[in-house]
């Protein structure tokens, strides 16, 4: 069966979490989509829960048996991608896929599930506050954190015009109230 899809996509840091914590919170009807990665467990992250943490050989014979929707090397050796059959899981559940996605994998998924899907760009107000946020959420390493920051200007360039909706997410109020809306106008639509 198919069903709903919204893609939330941004730079590392940008708030896509936040949101999408948010938003699973007021929709029981939500399901998160949980991706495949070959990058380890940060934290207190479980596998089957934040991702499924398979190795990077894995993912590649999961890649030749053409078992992804959308895959990317994100940073170098380190791929992240949506199984197919979390698709269908969460769609067989009756619910509704919430993606949090780099912004490739955005528009790869956008363009994958068209008028099925909405989908949501999350733009930091500025480099300074997207430095700040990366910093005060104090899981990156320093080299982790100057790798995204390189990378976000560049992603923001690529993803501009591509995406259904672009939140600037500056005041957390401010976006939560505009991510609500944004996804109850694309539900009733
Ligand atoms: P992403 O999932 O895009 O990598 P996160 O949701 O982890 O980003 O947010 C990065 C950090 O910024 C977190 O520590 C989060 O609490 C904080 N943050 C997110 N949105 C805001 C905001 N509007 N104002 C201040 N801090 C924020
Ligand atoms: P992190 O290592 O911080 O969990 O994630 C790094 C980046 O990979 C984030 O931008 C995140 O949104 C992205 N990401 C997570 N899952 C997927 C996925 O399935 N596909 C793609 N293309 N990117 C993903």
């Amino acid at each position: 069966m198919q069903g709903k899809v919204i893609i939330f996509s941004a730079p590392s840091g940008a708030g896509k979490s936040t949101v999408v914590n948010h938003l699973l919170g007021l929709h029981p009807e939500f399901e998160f989509s949980i991706s495949a990665t070959s990058r380890k467990p940060r934290g207190t992250e479980q596998n089957g829960v934040e991702y499924y943490f398979i190795d990077a050989l894995q993912f590649r014979e999961l890649i030749a048996d053409n078992a992804f929707v959308e895959y990317e090397e994100v940073y170098h050796d380190r791929f992240y991608g949506t199984l197919k059959s979390e698709v269908e899981r969460i769609w067989n559940n009756g619910h509704v896929i919430v993606f949090d996605v780099d912004v490739k994998g955005g528009v790869s998924l956008k363009k994958y599930f068209g008028d099925s899907a909405m989908s949501v760009l999350i733009v930091p107000p500025s480099m300074e506050v997207l430095e700040q946020r990366l910093r005060g959420r104090g899981t990156d390493s320093e080299e982790a954190i100057r790798e995204r920051l390189e990378k976000a200007q560049s992603e923001l360039d690529y993803a501009a015009g591509k995406f259904d909706v672009d939140l600037v997410n500056d005041r957390l109020e401010d976006t939560f109230a505009q991510a609500e809306a944004i996804v109850d106008g694309f539900l009733c639509a």
